[in-house]
């Protein structure tokens, strides 16, 4: 297991020397290391067992650091950033040579973000290099939003977790491409189109998140899956055609009964959807570790953060 604490100094020198620290942010939890050097990040891979046509996330301290590393910043993207960051949104730009190719997965675009946490942004104010950071979980897995997540699949494999308590958003974030002329969301997540659009001052010109045609290298159907067999449906429904002893029920509002309570969470039972993002991961992580063979779950309102919710409610449910 890996040492948990709030030591920023042991992070950073870990981080210097080539190591792989686990990062809180406001989305989910990220394994950081040095994203100008090759030899770090390739351990990011190794470490999640990630495939190498998956890129990871540049995370920055500034709009100012993400100019350093990009070719350039058109208008769009001005607007967003300066809009919302820090905050959950990746912006998908034409990268420098300063980036490696094996963050970016061989493209020449990279993804770039500034964390709304205050922990994980006063460290990488502290170093002369951005961090690139995939979520801390093993490929294809549910993202971590608690250090104790990280620790229990990944503790024997990174240097240090930095403890920022439970993330605040509990989705990933929202990944907008601004690349030649064009705003495309690449993955919808912690931020809303909705913002995004209302800060554009305009539509966006598309949204490909659909596996079936995939655009980006990560946008795999197939993903954020805790182990056990996801059933999407009716739960009522579904709750009639398996017996209640082997079943768990993630529902957005409402409990069941005649189930025992510790099979079955809401979301949120007051229907706020921040709250359900929040604890979507958390959730899944728990009812996995439940003496249940399925998880029955269902959709969740489909507007707002309800659609990142849903996307990621439906990959989970996805075989591998
Ligand atoms: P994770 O942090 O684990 O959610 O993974 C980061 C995700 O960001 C990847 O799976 C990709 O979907 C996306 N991503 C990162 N860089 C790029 C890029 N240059 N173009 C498109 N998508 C990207
Ligand atoms: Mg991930």
């Amino acid at each position: 297991m890996a040492e948990i604490g709030k030591d920023l100094e042991v992070a950073k020198e870990a981080l210097e020397k080539g190591g792989l620290v686990a990062i809180p942010t406001e989305t989910v939890y990220g394994l950081a290391a040095n994203a100008f050097d090759e030899e770090s990040v390739l351990k990011i891979f190794e470490v999640k067992d990630r495939p190498s046509f998956d890129p990871l996330i540049v995370h920055v301290s500034s709009l100012a650091f993400a100019a350093k590393i990009v070719e350039e910043i058109p208008e769009s993207a001005e607007k967003l950033a300066k809009a919302f960051w820090p905050g959950p949104l990746t912006l998908v730009l034409k990268k420098n040579e300063s980036i490696p190719l094996s963050v970016t997965s061989g493209m020449d675009t990279v993804g770039v973000r500034v964390p709304n946490h205050p922990i994980s942004l006063a460290l990488i104010k502290s170093l002369d290099f951005p961090l690139a950071a995939p979520s801390a979980n093993p490929f294809g897995y549910t993202s971590p939003t608690q250090a104790f997540h990280v620790n229990n699949q990944l503790g024997s494999k990174v240097n240090y977790i930095l403890d920022g308590g439970n993330c605040k958003v509990g989705i990933e974030s929202t990944i907008v491409s601004c690349v030649d002329n064009k705003v495309v969301v690449l993955r919808l997540g912690g931020l809303t189109v909705e913002e995004i659009e209302n800060a554009l001052g305009r539509p966006v010109d598309d949204i490909q998140t659909s596996s079936d045609k995939p655009t980006a290298p990560g946008m795999l159907s197939a993903h954020y899956n805790p182990g056990k067999k996801i059933i999407i449906g009716n739960i009522d429904h579904n709750l009639k055609k398996f017996p209640r002893a082997r079943v768990g029920v993630l529902s957005f509002k409402r409990t069941f009964k005649n189930l025992n309570i510790t099979k079955q969470f809401a979301l949120s039972p007051k229907g706020d959807m921040q709250e359900a993002a929040k604890n979507l991961f958390g959730s899944l992580r728990k009812l996995d570790t439940r003496a249940v063979e399925f998880i029955l779950t269902e959709e969740v309102p489909n507007d707002g953060l309800g659609r990142a919710i849903n996307d990621r409610l439906l990959r989970a449910s996805q075989k591998k």
